[in-house]
């Protein structure tokens, strides 16, 4: 894979992961979320628009209140739902109340939302972190299933099946989850229950080729820096990956580094899906500092 290689002197190499930053997802999520406040600036964002602070006050800055519950939202006002997704009731009683929704939703989460919706036959298995906003609002689309985050989650989840008096498995993931450990999951799955079960590898590809790159690029390097909000989900994926294999840190910005220890030949950078690229490139020339 290419990388943008940053040689320093003869001290220190800095290797800038191609697949760094935003994804085609959180890029449209912020370039119309500028364009609907250059119209209106009165808008609500139910829930971090993206897990990064630096993003959020620069909407903040053009009016977008940020609030983390539907009842703070008034009656009519107009509201974004975020790229993960709300949960079916949200976008009930926001159609209720007259909310308009601006749904910011990312395609590739509707378009599991709507496979899980159509699967009223089969029984839903959503592989996923259990507390992940994109997770629990998919999932509440779903007739009748479970999630599944660990290895410990899949005998309940079989069990609930079994009750379930269906004859079919569907399993799906969250677009964000680490795919190796979506595919060992699937594995234990289709070890335990001889049922049919349709697999659908849900893995947002902008995901899957982060990941990749993080594990070869962390075997290339002496220290990682893994950029991204501390609240972020695939940064955090991305940080586990890159540990396996080298020292890493996971870092939200550059005034993180401060207290750490960089003194290395070859530092290798990867920023999440919602890191701009101004907060890598402060990284970058500390480092050269
Ligand atoms: S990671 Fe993939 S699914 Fe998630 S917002 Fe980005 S493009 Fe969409």
């Amino acid at each position: 894979m290419l990388q943008e290689l940053l040689g320093l002197g003869d001290v220190m190499e800095i290797i800038i992961g191609k697949y760094s930053g935003f994804c085609n997802g959180v890029s449209n999520t912020i370039k119309r979320a500028n364009l609907e406040l250059d119209k209106d600036s009165n808008i609500y964002c139910l829930g971090e628009i993206v897990h990064n602070e630096r993003v959020i006050e620069m909407l903040e800055d053009k009016g977008m209140k940020t609030v983390d519950d539907i009842n703070l939202v008034p009656d009519n006002a107009r509201c974004i739902f975020r790229a993960h997704g709300e949960r079916r009731e949200i976008y009930e009683e926001a159609k209720r109340r007259g909310i308009e929704v601006i749904d910011l939703s990312c395609g590739k989460v509707i378009a599991i939302r709507k496979k899980i919706e159509k699967k009223k036959d089969s029984f839903v298995i959503l592989i996923g972190k259990k507390n992940h906003p994109e997770v629990i609002g998919n999932f509440s689309f779903a007739t009748i299933g479970d999630i599944v985050e660990n290895s410990s989650d899949i005998d309940s989840a079989i069990d609930k099946f079994r009750d379930s008096g269906l004859n079919n498995i569907y399993v799906c993931g969250q677009t964000t989850f680490e795919e190796d450990k979506f595919l060992k999951l699937v594995d234990e799955i289709k070890e335990k229950i001889n049922s049919l079960v349709e697999v659908d590898n849900t893995i947002c590809s902008a995901t899957h080729d982060r990941q990749e790159e993080t594990k070869e690029l962390s075997k290339r390097v002496d220290l990682m820096l893994i950029v991204g909000g501390k609240n972020s989900s695939n940064t955090k994926e991305l940080y586990n990956i890159s540990n396996n294999n080298v020292t890493t840190y996971l870092i939200q910005d550059v005034n993180d580094l401060d207290n750490l220890d960089i003194n290395y030949n070859t530092i290798g950078i990867m920023g999440g899906a919602s890191t701009p690229d101004i907060v890598i490139n402060e990284i970058v020339n500390y480092l050269k500092r």
